[in-house]
């Protein structure tokens, strides 16, 4: 029988627990005192006054299961392995261990616990890391030779001071049939057949403004896997996607737009997109994030609206997204309370912001389909900024969901165009009245405020990022 998303969780966990490491909550997706992202991006990121010596750590060998959420990895959902929301498993040493043991444990529990056949497994390193590829070969038997060197295995902060050091990260050999068939074809390679499934950080230096490296007197390990790639190689799918919580996810769409996942590509693509969108939106929802038009309520309001028009593409014309957060809330809820405990929120936040943009929706697109045709009959090939700005502000398209719907039929945005329009309608506005939008935000936190008893987080936070677009 293959092991359910929970349970591979659950053995991660206690794999670590019982290497003697303390287990750490996930943190929320609104990062705690970090001003430098929007959303929690890795296991590490609570982690960081630990590793810098600012605070104590409960212990100095720690382990979790983080919510994570990359924006720069929206466009790539759809493809077979990439998600904006996902839960990163991590072991972390804070001047414990170090390359040694964190290499033996990865060993030991891909290969023992979870039972990955060792030859499907390929640790790379960075080229001037030496001792890496050495503890690999003693652990593993895998010749130095067979281990990769890549140039991108570096952690650091670009261009800032801070700790930094060379990583190892180990792929999954799916199989030649998903390459490329490039002779030089290796872990690295941007085709389908390298799973990467596991980062090991050696952080080892602190590196100065100068970009001068000096040894860390407590050195440190911090790794992340992904709990939805690593449940898709252990239920041998071809995808995240087909993994067990996703497929009930996915069919529950499907059978809402009266079609199945696996008969056409187009329509794979949406339900994926939904899929995908909708849980991301539940868990953002959940820590807090309110749509806006700045900062992470921006990234809330995008994926939302690019979710949406996904679900028009596969022909649900009715709301949908309230049926995305009991189903995700249903499969979830057990590890995460928090989705349970914030149901109602999250259902009416979801069901308000889809509502407001289903409003607009149609005319925005037939607008958009005409002006591309006219655009078409001159020759033109790039959107005007003004055009998409007027879908922006009018008919709440986020400047990246006119991109996305140009770029289908061949077409591109003037972005600089878009800005000015928008630096000059802020202008107006400022200048006018600052009460349209202050009431906006006003319904949303009447909203948060009726469905939540509990203090409401997300409000204040919001406000104060930057802007996104
Ligand atoms: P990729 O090269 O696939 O973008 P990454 O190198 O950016 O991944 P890391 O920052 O090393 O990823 O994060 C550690 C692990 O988290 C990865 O090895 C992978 O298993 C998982 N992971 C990272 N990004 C995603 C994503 N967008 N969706 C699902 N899992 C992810
Ligand atoms: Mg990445
Ligand atoms: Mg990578
Ligand atoms: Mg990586």
């Amino acid at each position: 029988v293959q092991p359910t998303t929970a349970e591979i969780r659950q053995r991660f966990l206690d794999f670590f627990v019982q290497k003697g490491h303390y287990l750490m909550p996930s943190s929320s997706l609104i990062p705690r005192d970090d001003p430098t992202v929007l959303l929690t991006t890795a296991g590490m990121q609570q982690m960081i006054p630990f590793f810098l010596g600012r605070e104590t750590p409960p212990a100095t060998r720690l382990t979790s299961v983080q919510k994570c959420f990359r924006t720069t990895d929206i466009d790539k959902v759809g493809n077979e392995r990439t998600l904006t929301f996902f839960e990163m498993l991590g072991n972390f040493s804070v001047g414990d261990y170090f390359k040694r043991e964190a290499i033996a444990y990865a060993w030991e529990f891909l290969t023992q616990v979870v039972k990955i056949p060792p030859e499907r497994l390929h640790p790379t390193v960075h080229p001037e890391d030496d001792e890496a590829p050495r503890y690999w070969t003693e652990i593993t038997g895998i010749p130095d030779e067979a281990i990769v060197r890549l140039e991108d295995n570096w952690w650091g902060p670009p261009g800032a001071a801070g700790p930094c050091g060379p990583d190892s990260e180990i792929y999954y050999d799916r199989g030649v049939e998903h390459g490329c068939g490039r002779p030089d074809c290796k872990p690295g390679c941007e085709c389908e057949r390298f799973l990467e499934i596991w980062n090991l950080v050696f952080m080892q230096f602190y590196q100065d403004l100068d970009g001068k490296r000096t040894p860390l007197p407590r050195k440190n390990i911090d790794t992340g896997m992904g709990l939805e790639r690593l449940t898709m190689v252990l239920q041998g799918k071809q995808s995240v996607f087909e993994t067990d919580v996703f497929r009930a996810i996915i069919d529950r769409f499907a059978t809402l737009a009266g079609t199945a996942y696996g008969r056409d590509a187009r329509t794979d693509t949406s339900l994926r997109v939904i899929a995908d969108h909708g849980r991301a939106l539940v868990f953002l929802a959940a820590d807090g994030v309110l749509p806006s038009n700045e900062g992470r309520g921006y990234i809330f309001r995008r994926i939302l609206r690019r979710a949406v028009r996904h679900g028009r593409l596969l022909g649900l014309e009715k709301p949908f997204l309230a049926e995305a957060a009991d189903t995700v809330i249903e499969l979830m809820g057990g590890h995460y309370s928090e989705l349970r405990q914030h149901r109602d929120r999250i259902v009416a936040l979801l069901s308000m912001e889809e509502k407001k943009f289903n409003q607009t929706l149609s005319t925005g697109l037939q607008l958009l389909t005409e002006l591309l045709a006219e655009l078409k009959e001159r020759g033109a090939t790039v959107i005007p900024g003004v055009e998409a700005f007027k879908l922006y502000d009018t008919h709440g398209f986020p400047l990246e969901l006119t991109q996305e719907i140009a770029a289908e039929q061949g077409f591109t945005v003037d972005v600089e165009d878009f800005q000015e329009a928008m630096r000059q309608q802020q202008e107006r506005s400022r200048a006018a009245s600052p009460f349209a939008q202050a009431r906006n935000d006003q319904q949303l936190a009447e909203v948060a405020a009726r469905v939540t008893p509990t203090t409401f987080l997300g409000y204040e936070t919001t406000s104060a990022s930057g802007t996104v677009v």
